[in-house]
């Protein structure tokens, strides 16, 4: 295990233990998360290392949501057919700053943004992923560019107009050295679209250490607005956007329910999530938010 004796975010050391979660997909284990008191960062500390966080990710969450006959199989299809209508919104969202160009989407994982990204036609989609399978998944299914992490360095610098991190960032172990990535792959003018859940939005108050967005300890970071907009400043980029992503919160208030082992998780996740998204109306912490992120000039 790694234990973090500063805040990645802003450096500082005043750090201490907010919350005990436990891992509810993979090993039951329990995971703490610690609240730095200078820049409001929560982070899952210690962590396991990168050498051994392997045997976390070994659950169908994961691994892959098809042919999953577990209790949350109705949950996964309702999350698909939903899934299709958000990257159509997505693409409207990346058309809205960029008519075409370049896109890599880092943690690409299924390919089945990059592959809707292929068939609209607008761009050149260049998709990444840590995992070997899931690399290999996206070549023989779709046929599509797709690389390993390993090989972000050998991209020439600013090689792209957009690059896409849906709810990658928080498993990122080197979060610095990510950011310092993505800097030197940008174009000046390019875009970044990043997606995390939101430990500020109402379910997450709500579900405490059931909160599925927690997801320790494969969730390294737990950020929220202020978190992130620091992290953004740090390595020159600025939030000119912060939207919601909309079914996050119906999804992720079902699994917190399911965690928590209660009755008719679905009906009161579904309740929860219009909860949560309604007062995020006027607070605007969504269960998720979805930042665009532009370089300062
Ligand atoms: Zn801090």
């Amino acid at each position: 295990m790694e234990h973090l004796s500063f805040c990645l975010v802003c450096g500082g050391n005043h750090i201490s233990k907010e919350l005990s979660c436990k891992d509810f997909v993979a090993s039951t284990e329990a995971f703490d998360l610690h609240r730095c008191a200078d820049c409001s960062f929560l982070f899952t500390n210690p962590r396991p290392s990168v050498q051994e966080i392997g045997p976390y990710y070994q659950s169908d969450r994961y691994v892959s949501h098809a042919g999953s006959k577990d209790g949350f199989s109705f949950v996964y299809k309702v999350y698909d057919l939903v899934r299709d209508y958000s990257i159509g919104r997505k693409i409207k969202l990346i058309k809205s700053f960029h008519s075409s160009g370049d896109i890599m989407d880092l943690g690409c994982g299924l390919g089945y943004f990059l592959n809707a990204l292929h068939k609209d036609g607008s761009f050149r989609p260049v998709g990444v992923d840590v995992s070997e399978d899931a690399v290999n998944y996206v070549r023989e299914n779709f046929g599509l560019t797709v690389k390993g992490e390993t090989e972000l360095d050998a991209f020439a610098p600013k090689s792209f107009d957009v690059i896409t991190q849906w709810h990658v960032l928080e498993h990122v172990h080197a979060l610095n050295e990510r950011m310092q990535q993505l800097k030197r792959l940008l174009k000046k003018d390019g875009t970044l679209f990043i997606a995390v859940p939101n430990s500020n939005s109402w379910d997450a108050k709500h579900y405490g250490a059931y909160w599925d967005g927690y997801d320790v300890p494969r969730h390294l970071y737990h950020f929220n607005k202020k978190s992130f907009g620091l992290l953004m400043q740090n390595h020159g980029f600025r939030i000119v956007q912060t939207r919601a992503m909309v079914f996050d919160a119906p999804y992720i208030s079902m699994r917190s329910e399911v965690h928590k082992g209660g009755s008719a998780a679905f009906l009161r996740g579904a309740a929860s999530g219009i909860l949560s998204t309604m007062n995020a109306w006027v607070s605007g912490n969504y269960s998720s938010l979805l930042f665009v992120v532009k370089n300062i000039l």
